[in-house]
């Protein structure tokens, strides 16, 4: 029994053993169950949360593209307010403008217009959106709301629609029958649209009319005044004639060296207001529009070296090389003025001489090529070594009255006139004139003239010769020259009469034209002097009715030489159109006299220069 028990108990043992087995297995085998559970648990809930992530954020996107959609929306409709304001306003800025606006699409038919527009058609029932410009015109010409000048309707209506379809319209100025001035100006838009603004500029032409009513007030103020300066200097003129005149003879008289000088100086003073009062004449006869050039077949050549002649001995004075470089072709032949070149060489000249001190003065004229084939283009250089003008004066210097305003150049005469002289010569002969230099580095004034060419003449001088040719034997029984002088000016007439004391001729005096016209019938001059401004009949009437005596009688012209005051009435072709054959300007030069003397004494009378010198022995320019 007792092994039973221990059986039993073994047995129980074991059993309970299998069984403690048998649970630690079921307990690993729910151990690991369970973490296999629990590992997928957690893999569901990692899921889940990444799912519920997901979801979060797609809703959080949907969220936010609904709220885009609402932004989107108010701003739509924020934009969509903007332009009902805009529009609003650009139309009722429109609406507010005072000038007409319209638009016609491509079919030229009116879209939209504003009231100021539409205004000007006054009511026309038939004047509204949809209707053709053509029409518009049409009923303004109808209806005389535009006045159309001296054209017909239909004239007026072609007109106005060919230029509407014109690829850019031009500008056209229109006048309304209640006398308003309307600019038209016409825009193409796109898709063919016109656009169209009809400015009242009523105000601005009159304002405009106004203005150049002002200004044509005030330049003929300014010319009155050029003309008035001009008499005054011709009313100087004629006293200093007399004063120069009798200077002149009085040192052909016997003086003591002492009176030589005084002479001189009185010569030398009244030159120089000459020399001024030229230049306030010339520039005012320009101002004025009352100067003109003469032109005529001249030597370049010979004005270049006349001018260089006369100056050279105030150059020798402040020892001054004067150079020429002449490379002209010497077969060229120009037409121009060659008084007034003279002129604009002897003011460029005479300032290089006269702003040098020392060194040299170059006069370079080369003939470069001109685009005409008839002219030939002259390039004048004077250079000079002298004072030099600063940049910001050279800018001035053409201009009237400016003098470089410098200690140093005070010393310096001149009236500030000479180089708007000059410029003004230089254009009026279509020319160009500037000047190159720096301060204390000299000057370069440069000419370029584009001058006509002329055939060359068998004897291109027109001066008459040097000398005087005395015949061998003077046939006394012949009768002497019978001269007349008419001259207004009794000191004038005193100095004419001194000059030709010493001449073998008949003088006689007239103080008018109809004194002279008179004398002429009874005196029969073989030459007549005439002076051109003199009261009753002037000198050029005077003239006249000499020619048409002489006409009348069919008689050959009688030479009549004008001496003139260099005044407004000196245009050389109104002189030469009055009949008279040359002229000479005062003050009367005794040489000058004697050529006239020389080149118009008929063969047959007692030679008049015999006893005295010839006519270049002293001369004065
Ligand atoms: P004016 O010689 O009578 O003073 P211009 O009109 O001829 O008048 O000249 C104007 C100014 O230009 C002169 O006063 C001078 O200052 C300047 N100028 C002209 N030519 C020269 C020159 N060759 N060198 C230096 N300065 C000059």
């Amino acid at each position: 029994m007792g092994f039973d028990i221990a059986d039993k108990l073994a047995q129980e043992r074991r059993a309970r053993l299998a069984a403690e087995r048998l649970l630690a297995q079921k307990q690993s085998e729910l151990f690991s169950a369970n973490s296999r559970l629990g590992k997928h648990a957690r893999a569901l809930s990692d899921e889940i949360v990444e799912k519920r992530l997901e979801v979060r954020s797609a809703r959080t996107q949907a969220e936010q593209l609904k709220g885009e959609k609402s932004q989107v929306l108010s701003e739509l409709r924020t934009a969509e307010n903007k332009v009902q304001i805009a529009e609003r306003r650009l139309w009722d800025s429109i609406q507010s403008i005072q000038d007409g606006f319209a638009v016609f699409d491509s079919n030229s038919r009116l879209v939209a217009a504003n009231n100021a527009y539409m205004a000007t058609f006054d009511g026309l029932e038939e004047i509204r959106v949809g209707v053709k410009y053509n029409r518009v015109l049409q009923l303004v010409a109808e209806e005389g709301i535009v006045d159309i000048g001296n054209a017909t309707r239909a004239e007026w209506c072609a007109r106005m629609l060919e230029r509407w379809h014109e690829p850019e319209i031009r500008e056209e100025t229109i006048q309304l029958w209640n006398g308003h001035y309307i600019k038209l100006i016409e825009r193409r838009a796109e898709g063919g649209d016109t656009v169209t603004l009809a400015l009242n500029i009523t105000a601005t032409i009159r304002y405009e009319a106004e203005l150049k009513a002002a200004r044509e007030k005030a330049e003929a103020a300014n010319r009155a005044k050029s003309a008035f300066l001009a008499n005054m200097s011709h009313e100087i003129r004629t006293p200093m004639n007399g004063v120069i005149g009798m200077a002149d003879l009085l040192q052909d008289t016997d003086l003591s060296e002492e009176q030589k000088l005084y002479i001189q100086t009185i010569r030398h003073s009244g030159e120089a207001l000459l020399v001024i009062i030229n230049d306030i004449l010339d520039y005012s006869k320009i101002e004025a529009e009352k100067l003109t050039l003469n032109p005529e077949p001249f030597s370049f050549e010979a004005v270049v070296n006349e001018t260089v002649t006369l100056l050279s001995p105030s150059a020798q004075d402040k020892g001054l090389e004067l150079r020429v470089e002449n490379t002209l072709p010497e077969d060229a032949h120009f037409v121009g003025d060659p008084g007034r070149l003279r002129q604009v060489l002897t003011n460029l000249i005479g300032n290089a001489v006269k702003f040098t001190s020392d060194g040299f003065i170059r006069i370079g004229v080369h003939a470069t090529p001109s685009r005409n084939p008839k002219k030939q283009k002259v390039h004048i250089e004077i250079e000079d070594t002298g004072i030099g003008i600063s940049k910001e004066h050279a800018e001035f210097i053409f201009g009237e009255f400016n003098q470089v305003d410098g200690d140093h150049n005070r010393k310096f005469e001149g009236t500030g006139l000479g180089l708007a002289i000059t410029k003004q010569l230089v254009e009026l002969m279509s020319g160009k004139i500037w000047v190159e230099s720096s301060e204390g580095n000299g000057s370069t004034f440069h000419v370029i003239l584009d001058l006509p060419t002329s055939a060359p003449r068998g004897n291109a001088k027109t001066e008459i010769s040097k000398t005087v040719e005395v015949p061998a034997k003077p046939q006394i029984e012949a009768r002497r020259l019978r001269v007349l002088a008419a001259e207004d000016n009794g000191t004038n007439r005193l100095v004419f009469s001194k000059m030709v004391r010493n001449l073998d001729i008949e003088l006689e005096f007239a103080v008018n034209g109809r004194e002279a016209v008179e004398a002429f019938s009874q005196f029969k001059p073989d030459l007549v002097f005439m002076d051109i401004s003199m009261p009753e009949v002037d000198g050029k009437e005077a003239t006249r009715q000499i020619r048409e005596h002489e006409k009348a009688a069919g008689k050959a012209p009688t030479p009549i030489i004008a001496l003139t005051a260099h005044a407004l009435d000196t245009d050389k072709a109104e002189m030469l159109a009055a009949g008279l054959d040359e002229y000479s300007t005062k003050p009367l030069r005794k040489n000058e006299i004697y050529k006239f003397i020389e080149k118009y004494a008929p063969k047959d009378v007692r030679p008049a220069l015999q006893n005295v010198l010839s006519p270049n022995a002293d001369l004065v320019s």
